[in-house]
């Protein structure tokens, strides 16, 4: 069937080593067409495309970066012969997700080059990801240069932070002149689960208190008040806050003064360690940072296991507890990304262990908890005076409305 004129939006996530993307159908937030450019840079780089009829590709891809794999995806999508837009007309606007928009960027925005300016600028603040962001951009926009396209950037939604919960304690000069400050991130996935949570309380957004706990790879927790974000985790990179797969979340920034001067680490050095060999790859050792290997490992008697686990654990009890205080009342909590969605174990363990978290007025349902969980779904006992729920998040299709609100 052919597909109408501007009745799809295609959604860009472009990384270093890897670009994503979802064409979302606008009447009915069909998928039409998702996948991925995976292992850029490394050999055996290859597109995995799910398209017509749910049925799912793999082919190799001679691809160096993410400027070449946006060319591609769009090829695929639009291949007389094969793509699900043969119609190039079929869009009605891209979406990209951008990591960091710095001070200057409070929403979602139409792409102009003042735009990749303020893009370019952050690369100081986002040397990893504001690069290939921009580059996914570029490259549809030599495709399609009349075509509207938006960034959605992963700290907008937490541009509302007052200046008491997005400041350090450094001279003041360093936030003035070096924007050293609280940035936050997951943004688009707290401000889409705390939507989806209001809508599934049946609630004005604007008259509650959650808590999104994203729990993945990367971890964050937000507090969201009347639909601000009034404090979250992560600060002036996503190294903050609870420990993660790699990271080592919050420490004392001492420890990195100490590491330089009785181990004689450099910068490089320091930067790996906190970034890629800590949380739980370097506290479980089991090498592996997946929270699956380290709860089995735990459940086999490795103390170190269990003591990464109990640490994650007991950081997001702790976070919890502050948001109460920094909200004055909850509502309730959400659980997301790949652990808070299918980890009923560390659910479990937020709720239940350690002393629980009954004095909040929070209560799980075991049962509910348990079972499997594929939408939006509340885990707390009949008695619990506070929700919890699990939402699935959708980053894209998040991405894929906002670009639709504005174009
Ligand atoms: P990212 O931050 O990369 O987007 P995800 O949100 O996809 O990450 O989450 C990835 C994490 O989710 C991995 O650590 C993985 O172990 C964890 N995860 C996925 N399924 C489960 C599960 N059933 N139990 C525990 N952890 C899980």
């Amino acid at each position: 069937m052919p597909i109408a004129d501007r009745s799809t939006v295609l959604v860009v996530n472009a990384g270093s080593s890897s670009v994503k993307f979802t064409l979302f159908r606008i009447e009915d937030e069909a998928v039409l067409a998702t996948g991925m450019v995976e292992r850029i840079g490394l050999s055996a780089t290859r597109l995995v495309y799910t398209g017509h009829k749910d049925e799912k590709r793999t082919r190799a891809a001679a691809v160096n970066n993410a400027r070449e794999a946006v060319l591609l995806i769009i090829r695929q999508l639009t291949d007389a012969n094969q793509g699900i837009i043969p119609n190039r007309k079929a869009l009605a606007g891209i979406g990209h997700r951008v990591v960091h928009g710095g001070n200057q960027i409070h929403q979602s925005v139409i792409i102009d080059d003042s735009i990749k300016n303020i893009i370019q600028d952050c690369i100081a603040l986002a040397p990893l990801h504001n690069p290939p962001n921009l580059a996914g951009i570029e490259a549809c926009q030599s495709i399609f240069p009349d075509l509207a396209q938006v960034a959605v950037f992963d700290t907008a939604f937490h541009a509302t932070l007052p200046e008491y919960a997005y400041l350090y304690g450094l001279p003041y000069h360093l936030y003035a002149e070096d924007k050293i400050r609280r940035y936050g991130f997951h943004g688009t996935s707290h401000a889409y689960v705390s939507r989806e949570a209001a809508k599934y309380l049946q609630k004005p957004l604007s008259g509650l208190k959650l808590i999104t706990c994203h729990l993945g790879n990367g971890s964050s927790i937000t507090a969201v008040k009347n639909g601000r974000s009034i404090d979250t985790s992560m600060g002036f990179t996503p190294l903050e806050g609870t420990i993660m797969g790699t990271r080592c979340g919050s420490i004392d920034p001492a420890v990195v003064m100490h590491l330089m001067r009785h181990h004689q680490m450099t910068v490089d050095q320091i930067d790996r360690l906190l970034n890629k060999e800590s949380g739980f790859l370097g506290l479980a050792k089991i090498d592996s940072s997946d929270a699956r290997d380290v709860i089995a490992a735990m459940d086999t008697g490795n103390q170190q296991a269990a003591a990464a686990i109990n640490l994650y654990v007991y950081q997001i009890r702790k976070y919890i507890g502050a948001y109460v205080a920094a909200m004055n009342g909850l509502d309730a909590v959400v659980f997301t990304a790949g652990i808070g969605e299918n980890s009923p174990r560390i659910r479990e363990l937020i709720c239940n262990g350690q002393d629980g978290l009954d004095h909040l007025g929070i209560r799980l349902d075991s049962d509910k908890n348990s079972a499997a969980i594929s939408r939006t779904t509340s885990i707390q006992s009949d008695d619990s005076e506070l929700k919890l729920l699990v939402i699935p998040t959708d980053e894209a299709l998040e991405i894929a409305r906002q670009t639709l609100a504005l174009i």
